[in-house]
């Protein structure tokens, strides 16, 4: 009843007209992108991307309690509860951590993934991406996996939670770790109580935590060293004529290289929050009117510049990158990617904590200790708490930065010996 309530009211504040204008205008400004990104040409978007901001200044308007332009739509679309002001010292106190890390690391000689794009037939690649996600507990009688343009997991019920991959012949970690990502946001959906299907709780209960799974499958299981003690073998024999002369070490190593880059969806898990945190400030600064529109481009390259030491080229490859403030909205729509991440390490410490022997059971090909905590603590419950409630009853404190900051320097620390 609290939740059906809170969206109800949420519901009741923003009017089927205003809401109607955000799409139509959506719609439109995405197929304006469509076009507008492969030909370079933001001065199109301007106008798109200013309508938007209008549009998503008065959604935020229709919660007047708010102490932030951006806390509404934060609640809105993405995370709710979270608000820019617990926010902005999570990601500082993150970025300070990950700017000189990631300054070390480049210092440092770059590991060789050339054994990655070798030339890897699809048909295997697809094999053997399902043989892991069954073995980690997706659950193929309750899903299924094709192919897509773009990975994503949708789900029409609690009996049928489907997922996508693509599949790059010349790149092993695309289809491989984007089946172990979907997987993870799949497995969460799977793991709700029954009970609750066809309810208001039949559901994750904010995107950072869902991102929170599929990050903690992908990145703190799938690229661990314990998980390719097991699994290398098996990708050796899939692989022979490409992988026999591989080590583990050497593959371990290339699916973990950390490289200072333009495009956020092929960032590695260290730079990839930095990618957030400047769209977080820059959602920021364009809502509450500190930056103008057309200074946005200019903007976006400083912050490349000064945080990841890249700088795009053109628009296309910098603030054209995304769809989401082209095709959705500018505001609450990009914390969760960071929030996921800074929760995945904070989860995966509470469970090794339960269980110690969770490591080594991985590397033994076990999933079942950590996946039963993970639905005991989080899975089963949908949407019954709020994220801040969900995180404290399964961590025992609130959100933090200090597992995962721990993770990456312990991690990043061993590979790149810094
Ligand atoms: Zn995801």
């Amino acid at each position: 009843m609290r939740v059906a309530r809170r969206e109800f009211e949420r519901n009741l504040r923003v009017s089927p007209e205003l809401l109607g204008r955000l799409f139509r205008h959506g719609a439109a400004s995405f197929e304006a992108w469509t076009v507008a990104r492969p030909t370079n040409d933001f001065a199109v978007m301007e106008p798109h991307l200013r309508q938007t901001i209008d549009i998503c200044r008065e959604v935020s308007a229709c919660f007047p309690g708010a102490q932030h332009v951006v806390d509404p739509l934060i609640d809105y679309f993405a995370d709710y509860g979270m608000t820019t002001q617990t926010l902005r010292p999570i990601f500082a106190e993150l970025r300070a951590a990950l700017v000189p890390l990631i300054g070390a690391i480049a210092n440092q000689p770059a590991p060789d993934d050339s054994c990655l794009h070798q030339h890897f037939p699809e048909g295997q690649q697809l094999a053997f991406g399902r043989s892991v996600i069954e073995r980690l507990g997706y659950d193929f009688t309750r899903g299924r996996q094709d192919k897509a343009p773009h990975p994503f997991m949708t789900k029409f019920n609690l009996g049928d939670v489907r997922i996508t991959t693509r599949v790059k012949e010349h790149d092993l970690s695309e289809a491989l770790f984007s089946t172990i990502h979907e997987s993870g946001h799949a497995m969460y959906e799977q793991g709700i109580r029954r009970e609750l299907d066809g309810t208001p709780l039949a559901g994750g209960t904010s995107s950072g935590v869902h991102e929170s799974q599929s990050r903690l499958w992908e990145n703190l299981v799938g690229r661990s060293r314990g998980f390719w003690r097991h699994f290398y073998p098996e990708l050796q024999a899939a692989f022979p004529s490409q992988l026999s002369n591989v080590s583990l070490d050497t593959f371990y190593r290339a699916v973990n290289k950390v490289q200072r880059s333009l495009i956020r969806t092929d960032a590695d898990e260290v730079t990839y929050n930095l990618h957030i945190i400047i769209r977080f400030d820059l959602e920021d600064e364009l809502l509450s009117g500190a930056l103008a529109v057309n200074d946005l481009p200019e903007a976006w390259r400083a912050r490349y510049q000064s945080d990841l030491g890249v700088a795009p080229p053109d628009d296309r490859d910098g603030v054209l990158q995304d769809m989401h403030w082209f095709a959705l909205a500018v505001g609450g729509m990009f914390q969760g990617y960071t929030l996921g991440n800074i929760l995945s390490a904070q989860l995966f410490a509470a469970a090794r904590q339960a269980h110690p022997s969770i490591p080594e059971e991985i590397a033994r090909g076990g999933f079942d200790t950590l996946r039963g905590w993970l639905t005991a603590n989080v899975y089963q419950h949908g949407s019954k708490f709020t994220p801040a409630e969900l995180i404290e009853r399964a961590t025992g404190q609130p959100l933090t930065t200090a597992p995962y900051i721990a993770y990456l320097r312990e991690k990043f620390g061993e590979l790149y010996q810094i």
